[in-house]
């Protein structure tokens, strides 16, 4: 497993594999790795012959009040999990190689307008605009057939496709299911953060998903629904809900009717001072 620090020998290295004829599968990520970045590499194996991931902690979509200089870092264990999963490219570029000399920040920034507007992108204004000029910038550096996103990051998704078509990146997006610890917890890097109560409290989120599940099974109201899940949610101490949003899975416009297949359920909740987030498509 090769570890590249630079654009220039990252896209010479895509570009010699694609000469070869191999497809190159890419999974971006901000390292920390678990189950659920494992799956995506799993996912981008089975699609192409190489793969290389992505651990870059990407400064531009995290807020002035977030957690970016304490966000989880441990370069020697995702080499190791990397490594046992096959992976041959490890791109680990440096904010100067990513943004140059002056700092971080860019002059050329790319914005999925209409999609990005609610939910996480209300929450954290400027979060979308971050992750896709970071997503466009990697994608030109790495040269991907095949990039995998996980549905846990449900709008990112969508905001993604987005930016894809319309800007015609010659690439496949795969979306991967969300990857739950045995409890139900959706894995994430941010779950270190938790203390034992606020880990057990926020199983909250999985069970208010499975509480919606049953409700629109039984033919409530969308308000009926979100009322139901907030009270559950309020139920536990540390948990308060930053949103929950019932909304058509491609446009993520609320929905004002349950229709079965096209009904997503998705939400942010701070647990303590950490924020999750969580979704199921019903
Ligand atoms: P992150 O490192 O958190 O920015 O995530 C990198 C990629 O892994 C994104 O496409 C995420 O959606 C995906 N991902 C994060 N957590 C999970 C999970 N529990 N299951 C599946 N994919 C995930």
């Amino acid at each position: 497993m090769k570890i590249i620090e630079t654009v220039s020998a990252m896209q010479a290295w895509s570009r010699a594999a694609r000469a070869a004829g191999q497809r190159v599968g890419f999974v971006p990520t901000m390292g920390y790795l678990h189950e659920g970045h494992l799956s995506l590499v799993r996912e981008a194996k089975r699609r192409a012959e190489v793969c290389v991931v992505s651990i870059y902690v990407n400064p531009t979509q995290f807020g002035p009040k977030e957690d970016l200089s304490k966000y989880p870092r441990d370069f020697d264990r995702d080499r190791k999990l990397c490594e046992s999963v096959g992976v041959d490219v490890i791109f680990a570029p440096t904010n100067e190689e990513m943004w140059g000399k002056n700092g971080v920040g860019s002059s050329t920034w790319v914005e999925a307008a209409a999609v990005s507007e609610r939910w996480e992108g209300a929450s954290r204004p400027g979060h979308f605009r971050g992750v896709c000029t970071v997503v466009a910038k990697l994608f030109n550096i790495v040269l991907p057939d095949v990039a995998c996103f996980g549905q846990k990051d449900a709008q990112q998704c969508a905001v993604l496709r987005r930016m894809v078509r319309d800007l015609n990146f010659p690439l496949e997006f795969v979306v991967c299911p969300t990857v739950r610890e045995p409890d139900g917890l959706a894995m994430s890097s941010r779950n270190v953060y938790l203390s034992p109560t606020e880990r057990q409290e926020a199983l909250a989120l999985r069970h208010s998903l499975e509480l919606a599940r049953r409700e629109l099974a039984a033919g409530r109201t969308i308000d009926e629904v979100s009322a139901a899940m907030t009270s559950l949610i309020a139920g536990k101490p540390s948990a308060r809900v930053d949103y929950i949003a019932i909304v058509d899975t491609e446009t993520l416009l609320p929905v004002k009717r349950h229709e079965p297949g096209r009904t997503l359920v998705a939400m942010a909740v701070f647990v303590g001072k950490t924020r999750l987030i969580d979704n199921e498509t019903f």
